[in-house]
């Protein structure tokens, strides 16, 4: 991945706002030109899917295993045997080639068929973590649709370089990509009705020559300085709801500062402890100590109970205790009864006896046990 400029002091967070579409009822279903769009996107994700199957098959045929020869490079204990072929960087440049070629194909652009490469991409490095390889999906169950800012939206001089455009750009823009209307002054004032409401405003959303219009909730504040770096259209459907949609952009903003000194945490320790004649649980921590007293829990070690009498852990002690006995009495009977004294005999406890004992009624012989 590209070194992001600024990467020391600032980061990328993704701000997700739910939105509908003004004007579309149907929630089982997306309007003609998104789905046609979401659709291209897809095929051309399972045109990957296939072709680097097909490539893989192709590469190992023209690439047999060798056999394994062991090595320093091998782990204790190797077991393998075959040693198969790694694809190598021509083999990857010309599938990115093949997959770069096929965007006009699909009928995407370099953006959105970049993106959706991109995507594959990363499911493909994921691989070597453990998950799958990237299947195809029959079934249209979500999108992504994106615009990138690049670079020309920002000042030359301005200390962000990587592109983007200041949030407050977004606002009432004519941009075809993305506009919103700027919410009312009082929006953010208050948790007011009225301040909620003013958070919902207009926006559209433009893909392939056409335009969406959207409701969008404007939940947070976003500073109008914040470098927005992409925007998206995401959709997914859920069962019982149908399709779902959100706006996100992602933002480049200044890393939060770690305030020193004076620290407002409130924690619980949990730990067992036997205080007298009570069980301490969990005590109260302010940040600077613990506070014992009144902000611990404790359990009393004993209380009575109206089927079981008194419980407590003087009773556990007690039924251990009387179970070391029964397992020495019977032991000391057992033993009269067996021709030799078994090795380790001192070491039996209960189960070991108890197993000894099933073995003898299912009269397994000695040498199988
Ligand atoms: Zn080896």
């Amino acid at each position: 991945m590209r070194k992001r400029n600024r990467a020391d002091t600032h980061q990328m967070r993704v701000y997700r706002f739910r939105t509908y579409l003004k004007g579309w009822n149907d929630p089982f279903r997306l309007p003609d030109v998104l789905h046609s769009f979401a659709s291209r996107q897809q095929a051309y994700s399972n045109a990957l899917c296939t072709e680097l199957e097909k490539r893989c098959g192709d590469w190992a045929k023209a690439h047999p295993p060798t056999a394994h020869i062991h090595g320093s490079g091998c782990a204790p204990g190797c077991a393998k045997t075959l040693d198969y072929a790694r694809r190598d960087k021509t083999f990857w440049d010309s599938f990115r080639a093949w997959a770069m070629e096929q965007f006009s194909l699909f009928g995407l652009n370099w953006e959105s068929g970049a993106d959706v490469l991109e995507k594959f991409q990363r499911t493909l490095n994921r691989m070597k973590a453990g998950g799958g390889p990237p299947r195809p999906k029959l079934r249209l169950d979500s999108f992504s649709i994106l615009h990138r800012y690049t670079s020309r939206y920002i000042p030359k001089d301005h200390p962000s370089t990587g592109g983007g455009t200041f949030f407050g750009k977004l606002f009432d823009s004519r941009s075809k990509a993305f506009t919103m209307e700027r919410p009312g002054s009082l929006a953010f004032a208050s948790n007011s009705r009225d301040s909620r409401r003013d958070r919902c405003i207009l926006a559209a959303f433009g893909f392939d020559g056409h335009i969406i219009p959207l409701r969008l909730v404007l939940h947070r504040q976003l500073d109008d300085e914040a470098i927005v770096k992409n925007v998206r259209l995401v959709g997914y459907k859920e069962n019982a709801l149908g399709w779902v949609f959100h706006i996100c952009f992602i933002v480049e903003e200044p890393k939060p500062v770690r305030s020193q000194g004076r620290t407002r945490a409130i924690g619980v320790d949990i730990g067992w402890r036997i205080l007298g004649s009570d069980l301490r649980v969990a005590v109260a921590y302010d940040g600077h100590a613990h506070k014992s007293g009144n902000l611990e829990l404790r359990l009393p070690l004993s209380f009575p109970t109206r089927d079981l009498g008194v419980v407590g852990v003087q009773q556990l002690e007690d039924i251990q205790a009387m179970r070391d006995r029964l397992v020495e009495q019977c032991k000391a009977k057992v033993l009269t009864v067996l021709p030799v004294k078994p090795e380790r005999w001192h070491l039996v406890r209960h189960s070991g006896l108890l197993r000894m004992l099933f073995d003898r009624e299912q009269n397994v012989p000695e040498s199988a046990r």
